[in-house]
């Protein structure tokens, strides 16, 4: 039996690792963390990701955790509408809807399908062997995992990716993301998922249900250093005289809800995301090959499809034989596409994340002139995509 050894259980980890399983593969999962994975926040899945996760055996679940989201509206701090999309439409269009999930839930659904994967948490990787003679190897200092197979699924800072590909770096996108989910009995009854764009700040609100409101404070600038509730207080100030329901979200967020983090991407990308090592190889995954601003919210959906697809090659691939086709296959799968959405979402920050007067009112009127054509365009970037086909 052939050996995988992925390192990082966020999304991507948890996806790809029980891909491999299923494919019959002896595989180890690494994670830094003391326990599997921990969510915070929620995410939004596009069509793209529902097939992703369809295909990754997880689709039945997602009638249970995941909300449908029906419209974006984009206002302005007063509250007028600068442009709205329908998002119904997209299942009638890619065969899927766009559904709003706690990442929890996410990554619980994801565990249930892991199957016969060996799960070793409190391991940080911080070694890496690629040499021709032995194979690729991960360590963490104590101990060395040696496979056929390693899946780099360690996010944005992964260890395995500045081994391999020291090329690509993380670039700073110069602003900071807030986000919490405010538990239903605590949370507005009749909340609306939209987007509101002001200078230089942004502020996202995704009901999800009987789970809650979840919303992202976006504010140019690093993270703060100051405690979760002088952070909260700092957000109030903020977004002071935004419409409603901004100001009653916030005040209703405890500092334990509270997550902040400083927005980045990978420019340049790695130059290949399949690396051949020996017999086998080193696959990036997910954020650690093509880690994006959140703009399209689109990263973990991608890192999804990096997970099928390189699952479904490695069902295909002739069993014992050299990982090199299967690497160059999902390299070409994956590279062009990812790298395309990483520069359509920097874009899109920097449009909606313009600062100056002059920015801000390009914008609108950008957004007022083509409400749909720009809005649309964004919503469905990615959403037009299907998992390969087995050939077996
Ligand atoms: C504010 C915000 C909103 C977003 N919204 C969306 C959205 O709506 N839709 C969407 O699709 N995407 C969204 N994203 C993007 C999405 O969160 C990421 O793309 C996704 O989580 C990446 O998953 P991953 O598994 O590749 O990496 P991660 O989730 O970063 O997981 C990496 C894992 O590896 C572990 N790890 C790290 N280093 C080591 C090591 N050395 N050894 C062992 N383990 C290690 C970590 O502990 C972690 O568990 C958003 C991101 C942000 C910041």
């Amino acid at each position: 039996m052939r050996r995988a050894v992925v390192v990082g259980a966020g999304v991507g980890g948890l996806a790809v690792a029980g891909a491999l399983a299923r494919a019959r593969w002896e595989v180890t999962l690494l994670e830094s963390q003391s326990s599997l994975a921990v969510g915070r926040g929620a995410l939004l899945l596009w069509p793209n990701g529902v097939h992703a996760l369809r295909a990754l055996n997880v689709g039945s679940g997602l009638d249970e955790i995941g909300e449908p989201v029906a419209d974006t509206v984009i206002r302005r701090p007063d509250g007028r509408v600068l442009a709205r999309s329908s998002l119904a439409g997209l299942a009638e269009r890619y065969g899927a809807p766009a559904l709003a999930v706690r990442r929890q839930d996410l990554y619980d659904a994801l565990t249930a399908e892991l199957g016969d994967v060996e799960v070793r948490t409190g391991v940080r990787v911080d070694a890496v062997r690629a040499s021709d003679g032995v194979g690729p190897a991960v360590g963490d200092g104590r101990d060395w995992w040696k496979a056929d197979l390693v899946v780099a699924a360690d996010g944005m800072d992964s260890v395995v990716r500045r081994a391999v590909s020291p090329e690509s770096a993380v670039t700073p996108a110069g602003y900071t993301a807030w986000r919490a989910v405010v538990p239903r009995h605590r949370a507005l009854a009749d909340v609306t998922s939209g987007e509101t764009v002001g200078s230089g700040q942004r502020f996202l609100v995704t009901p999800l249900g009987s789970r809650g409101v979840h919303w992202v404070a976006v504010a140019t600038g690093a993270p703060r250093p100051e405690s979760a509730d002088v952070q909260l207080d700092l957000l109030r100030r903020w977004f002071a005289d935004w419409h409603d329901p901004i100001g009653a979200l916030i005040a209703a967020t405890r500092p334990d809800e509270l997550w902040q983090e400083a927005m980045a991407d990978l420019d340049p990308l790695p130059r290949r995301f399949g690396v051949s090592v020996g017999h086998g190889g080193i696959a990036l995954l997910g954020d650690a090959a093509h880690a994006m601003t959140p703009n399209l919210g689109q990263g973990a959906c991608l890192a999804l499809e990096d997970a099928i697809t390189l699952g479904t090659l490695i069902t295909e691939a002739t069993p014992g034989a050299p990982l090199d086709d299967v690497l160059a296959r999902y390299d070409r799968l994956r590279r062009r596409r990812t790298a395309k959405l990483v520069r359509r979402s920097r874009r899109l920050g920097a449009l909606f994340g313009a600062r100056s007067r002059l920015g801000v009112s390009a914008r609108n009127t950008l957004l007022t002139a083509a409400p749909t054509g720009l809005l649309d365009r964004a919503t469905a970037a990615g959403a037009d995509w299907r998992p390969p086909r087995t050939r077996r």
